[in-house]
């Protein structure tokens, strides 16, 4: 299928597309597509970002379109940054990751989980929605330089996100698992048919 990623993230878009195109699938971005619209997230869930923002763009491209809401949640900061991982603060992601080692400091719990949900919008105007998590510990300095945004934090056994290789990575994240459970969904949905 040709899918349309509904993302302006060179990090996301990157992934989405490692993991789509295994699946078969043709992925061509918003910004191949000429759609410069950044829709607003006014939604207070993953899903229902996710959902606005592959609608938005779903009527823009006119083709089935994907995308992603994704984040990191914190339990010793309540579940932040969370929806908000994206605007946690101004500037670069090693802006980000240094004000959340910030609101770190003296804390003991570490446990964290990357989310992420996905929408898809089919030509139809049908909607699937799928949410996949990764659980880990945040740790107190960056490790590693591959990835992006929080991953150089993200610790799963004995590596940062940043330290492993993009299909490592894809096995287990949070992007990957949304990814694999969209597929099983849509094949599923195929059978029934
Ligand atoms: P969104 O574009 O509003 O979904 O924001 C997603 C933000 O969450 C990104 O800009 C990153 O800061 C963070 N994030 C989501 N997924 C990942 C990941 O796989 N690695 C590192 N950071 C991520």
């Amino acid at each position: 299928m040709r899918i349309c990623a509904a993302t302006g993230n060179a990090g996301k878009l990157r992934e989405l597309r490692r993991i789509l195109e295994a699946q078969g699938h043709e992925v061509v971005s918003q910004k191949e597509l000429g759609i410069t619209i950044e829709p607003d997230e006014t939604g207070t869930t993953f899903e229902a970002n996710a959902l606005i923002k592959a609608e938005t763009i779903c009527k823009a491209s006119g083709l089935p379109t994907i995308a992603d809401d994704s984040g990191l949640c914190v339990d010793a900061l309540g579940g932040a940054p969370g929806i908000r991982s994206a605007r946690y603060c101004e500037g670069t992601d090693a802006d980000r990751n240094a004000f959340l080692l910030k609101n770190m400091e003296g804390k003991e719990d570490r446990a964290c989980r990357f989310v992420c949900a996905i929408a898809c919008v089919l030509a139809d105007g049908e909607t699937v929605t799928v949410r996949g998590e990764c659980e880990g510990e945040l740790l107190h300095e960056n490790h590693g330089a591959g990835g992006f945004g929080y991953d150089p934090l993200f610790m799963v056994g004995e590596r940062s996100f940043a330290e492993l290789d993009g299909a490592e990575k894809d096995a287990i994240s949070h992007r990957g698992r949304a990814l694999a459970a969209l597929y099983e969904k849509m094949k599923s949905r195929k059978e029934e048919e």
